[in-house]
């Protein structure tokens, strides 16, 4: 996880560690100055050759020569330190010593001049080179002092000997401890300067690193997801616009995968948020750990949804990729035991897209494929990987285009209801009608519901289509007696939207029929978490008389919790199960099936009996109710509101809708 290092814990050099610091900084600088120095120091010092053939020129050939000697070797000395890495301290003791060796290599020959008057204010210069001691090379004080006292007392010592007046001794030996008392005194201030700029100088260093670091830990808050410390949607959305403009402009592929941990609302429910959590956290760290394997980027999208980027854009790598964190996430094995699924562990479904030629020049549109491939994912029973494919009517742009028609699908009357017949064996008559939505397109072309549903469920478009469903049953069906009972297929997402059951009791309202000429089918489809709301509106549509049936029983892994649940008026059991009943297996498959929807005392319909041997089965098992192609196909409403008993024969010759 990311932390934030509090700044009061952060370490202040102390003095002595500050005195350390400045040293260390100085000698770097003295280092990098004495090359320079001493080649300047050593070019002027040569120069004044000129002011010895001036003013002593009968022995301005030794002064020069003893120039030229000194200065070369210095320089030379020098030069083989610094290839060598010698110490500063050396290299200032070569400089120093070049000072005082210049010095006293000029004023032994110049001393021996013959004209002594000129020799004794030639002697003056003297002071130059305390001055350079001092002030002109940047050596420590201690240096500078013994450096410059050294040529002090040279300088009081040829005084002491010069051919001059005392007048002359007193204004000159007084000028020499001026000058050094004054020099040594500028350069104490100077190098005391020194060490303030330094100590400015390191404020500001710390304070712009301080700045910096702060900047840098709030720009990684920013981007951390405070829970999992994997990066956030804020930083996964730049790093997908970096790969999105790779692949726009150096075609480097990419994926997107979308990772959703399944039945996680049911998790915290049942475990409580800290667990939840937890979970959370370990499926992020898994699946870090996973993609570091495949170079890629992961960061938690939202809620409990997970987001990884890689560079992959083959099917098969993605495949693996997809499938690996599907095991990755598996393989935690944290407890999930109530998800009633058959599964009793963490598991998470996900849903990849990488990038294509079709793609489009849109970068939201990957991720709009990943989400579709994700939703099937979860349709095909969760746990399970899922990649976009342009080709699949689920996933493609035609399921776009079916949302929008779906939108305009009433008002455009391209919606409509075909109804089915449901014989009740005992009787031999046709007790029930089931309803089915029809969707046909602008040109007409029918829409199967398998394709247009789950989009309208997906879409939320289901909401609507469903109030006209029951709507049009109730006008067009059950406004008069032929039909007794009517049942309505309703999804566990139209259940799940508050206001449902009054929005049904408001229709049953407007258009006067009882809400037990009503029932409606349920089936376990996408929702399979049994949630609270749907049960109170179970309740709520009881209540109005409504009788709930449920559709399909078999074929998912809810039904048996839901038989536990809701007490449901008939159970509807899918026409797989008779289908297979040639084989001695199947047929005792359904036994049972039948046997158990029985013990718990609801009414059974046999669904698909397309057979006169299926139907003869039926009656062998003591069935209530049958639906099938043998009773009736679906046909519009019309041929039910004609003024004529309904038989169980005429279905069989209806047309199909
Ligand atoms: P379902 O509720 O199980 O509907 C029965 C489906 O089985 C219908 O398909 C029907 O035409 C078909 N069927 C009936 N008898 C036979 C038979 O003997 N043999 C075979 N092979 N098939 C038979 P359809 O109309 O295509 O509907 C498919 C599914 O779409 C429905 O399954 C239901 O789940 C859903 N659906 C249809 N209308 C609606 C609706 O108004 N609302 C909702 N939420 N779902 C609907
Ligand atoms: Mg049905
Ligand atoms: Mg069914």
């Amino acid at each position: 996880m990311t932390q934030v290092e509090p700044y009061e814990s952060r370490h202040e050099p102390g003095a002595e560690e500050l005195r350390v610091l400045y040293l260390r900084e100085s000698q770097a600088k003295r280092r990098k100055e004495a090359r320079p120095g001493l080649w300047i120091a050593v070019a002027i010092y040569v120069l004044f050759s000129a002011s010895d053939l001036l003013l002593i020129p009968d022995v301005a050939a030794y002064t020069i020569a003893a120039r030229f000697a000194v200065g070369l070797t210095a320089l030379l000395t020098l030069e083989v330190q610094l290839r060598r890495g010698a110490g500063t301290g050396w290299l200032d003791v070569t400089c120093a010593a070049a000072i005082i060796f210049g010095y006293v290599g000029w004023l032994l020959p110049a001393s021996m001049g013959a004209d002594k008057e000129s020799v004794a204010y030639y002697m003056v210069f003297g002071t130059i080179f305390m001055m350079s001691a001092n002030l002109f090379f940047t050596f420590s004080f201690r240096t500078s002092i013994i450096t410059s006292t050294i040529i002090l007392c040279i300088l009081y010592v040829v005084n002491y000997f010069v051919p001059a007046t005392l007048t002359y001794k007193m204004v000159f030996g007084t000028f020499y401890v001026s000058c050094f008392t004054f020099t040594s005194y500028v350069n104490w201030k100077l190098n005391e300067e020194r060490y303030n700029v330094f100590l400015n100088a390191l404020e500001a260093r710390i304070q712009h690193k301080e700045a910096t670091e702060r900047g840098k830990a709030l720009l990684r808050l920013s981007r951390t997801d405070p829970l999992t410390g994997l990066e956030n949607r804020r930083a996964i959305d730049e790093k997908l616009r970096d790969h999105w403009n790779d692949w726009q402009k150096l075609g480097a592929g990419f994926v997107a995968v979308l990772i959703d941990v399944d039945f996680f609302k049911k998790f915290n429910d049942c475990y409580g948020h800290q667990e939840g959590d937890r979970c959370l956290i370990q499926v992020g760290n898994a699946l870090s750990d996973l993609i570091r394997q495949y170079d890629g980027s992961i960061g938690r999208y939202g809620g409990e949804e997970f987001i990884v980027l890689a560079r992959l854009d083959k099917k098969g790598q993605v495949a693996e990729l997809a499938e690996a964190i599907c095991r990755a996430v598996e393989s935690l094995a944290i407890a999930h035991e109530l998800r009633r699924d058959g599964i009793s562990i963490v598991t998470a479904s996900v849903g990849a897209a990488f990038t294509r030629k079709q793609t489009g020049a849109k970068l939201e549109k990957i991720i709009h494929e990943a989400d579709r491939a994700l939703y099937l994912a979860k349709a095909g029973g969760r746990n399970c990987a899922r990649l976009f494919d342009p080709t699949d009517p689920q996933s493609s742009d035609e399921s776009e285009n079916l949302a929008a028609l779906l939108k305009i699908a009433i008002g455009q009357d391209l919606v409509s209801l075909v109804y089915q017949p449901i014989q009740d064996i005992g009787s031999g008559k046709v007790e029930a009608v089931e309803a089915l939505m029809r969707l046909k397109m602008l040109d007409g072309t029918l829409v199967p519901p398998s394709i247009f549903i789950p989009v309208a469920e997906r879409t939320g478009a289901i909401l609507e289509l469903g109030r006209w469903a029951i709507r049009t049953v109730c006008t067009e069906l059950l406004a008069d007696d032929h039909i007794r009972l009517v049942s309505v297929n309703v999804s566990p997402i139209q259940l799940k939207t508050p206001g449902f059951a009054a929005s049904v009791a408001t229709i049953l309202g407007e258009t006067g029929v009882t809400g037990n000429r009503l029932a409606f089918e349920i089936t376990e489809g996408l929702e399979m978490e049994m949630h609270s709301d749907i049960l109170r509106c179970i309740s709520d549509l009881k209540l109005l008389g409504i009788k709930i049936w449920l559709d399909d029983f078999g074929t998912g892994f809810a039904g048996l919790s839901w038989l536990r649940l809701i007490d449901f008026d008939t159970v509807k059991i899918d026409r797989s199960f008779l289908h297979d009943c040639s084989t001695p297996n199947g047929k005792a498959m359904l036994q049972d099936i039948i046997a158990l929807v029985r013990n718990r005392g609801h009414k059974i319909l046999v669904e698909g009996v397309e057979t006169d041997e299926q139907m003869a089965l039926m009656r062998e098992f003591g069935i209530d109710k049958i639906q099938g192609f043998r009773v009736g196909r679906p046909v519009p409403a019309e041929i039910f509101q004609a003024k004529r008993p309904l038989q169980k024969r005429p279905f069989t010759v209806l047309k199909s809708a």
